[in-house]
């Protein structure tokens, strides 16, 4: 069994982002980078699945420019057998990110393909399904729990007031969520190893993707600032202000 990883480079999730003097977006100069946390959790999962004997190779993935080789090592020294980069200077959206892994799949013919419920720049959590709808696999999104079960993937997934399960057939589609485990930290010599591991670069553009934007970005803003909080003399004052001034209840 082949499993394919899609992973995205974003911002470190622990960096504070700043928005742009101009508005058209946030400062990425000088940031640190990271592979986005959902991606790590896929990659987690599917090195844990190869572990457990289940799988016996894993493909890591990156839509990006150049610079996105180095989460592809991460992912390497995670576990990682080979690595491919789909190179683009084009930011590309969800829409055009799924194509371009369509083509992917159609070269590697993976049996899962787990990505990240989300990444936390753009939080659009639409990748895994837009590839789900194009390849026509079923797909279990926001996954907590996953085993091969019965020639299929068992995925329990995390919905609205508790756990929904659901029998997959292979080939199928698989988003994480954050409680599907916890990804391990990467040791020194398994870093030095994935310098030696296979890593292709492929032009989107060979792949006959059209990754043109089709979303136009109007403008980005910083949330309101937070005004600083009061003390009430009674429960009857706040329920007053609560009501009346905040309009809340
Ligand atoms: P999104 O739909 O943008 O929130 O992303 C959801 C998931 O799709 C991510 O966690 C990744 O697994 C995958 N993904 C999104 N963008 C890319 C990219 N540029 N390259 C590879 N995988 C991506």
């Amino acid at each position: 069994m082949k499993i394919l990883v899609p992973i995205k480079r974003v911002v470190d999730a622990n960096v504070r982002v700043r928005v742009k003097s101009d508005r058209s977006g946030v400062e990425l100069a000088n940031l640190k980078m990271a592979m986005n946390p959902f991606c790590e959790i896929a990659m987690e999962e599917a090195v844990r699945q190869q572990e457990a004997g289940t799988v016996k190779e894993i493909v890591a993935v990156t839509v990006g420019g150049a610079q996105c080789q180095d989460i592809l090592r991460t992912a390497l020294a995670m576990g990682a057998d080979r690595a491919i980069l789909v190179e683009t200077d084009v930011e590309a959206q969800p829409l055009g990110v799924a194509k371009v892994l369509r083509a992917v799949a159609d070269r590697e013919k993976p049996e899962v393909i787990i990505l990240g419920k989300q990444a936390i720049d753009d939080d659009n959590n639409q990748t895994g399904q837009m590839l789900a709808a194009l390849l026509g696999w079923a797909q279990g999104t926001f996954a907590s729990k996953l085993e091969f079960a019965g020639g299929g993937l068992r995925v329990t997934r995390e919905v609205d007031g508790g756990l929904e399960t659901l029998m997959l057939k292979l080939p199928a589609i698989v988003t994480t969520d954050l409680r599907l485990n916890e990804p391990r930290y990467v040791k020194l010599p398994n870093i030095m190893k994935a310098k030696k591991k296979p890593l292709d670069v492929i032009k989107a553009a060979d792949l006959g993707v059209d990754l043109t934007s089709r979303l136009k970005v109007l403008k980005v803003e910083e949330p309101p600032a937070r005004g600083g909080g009061i003390k009430v003399a009674s429960v009857q004052e706040l329920v007053h202000r609560l009501r009346n001034e905040r309009k809340v209840i």
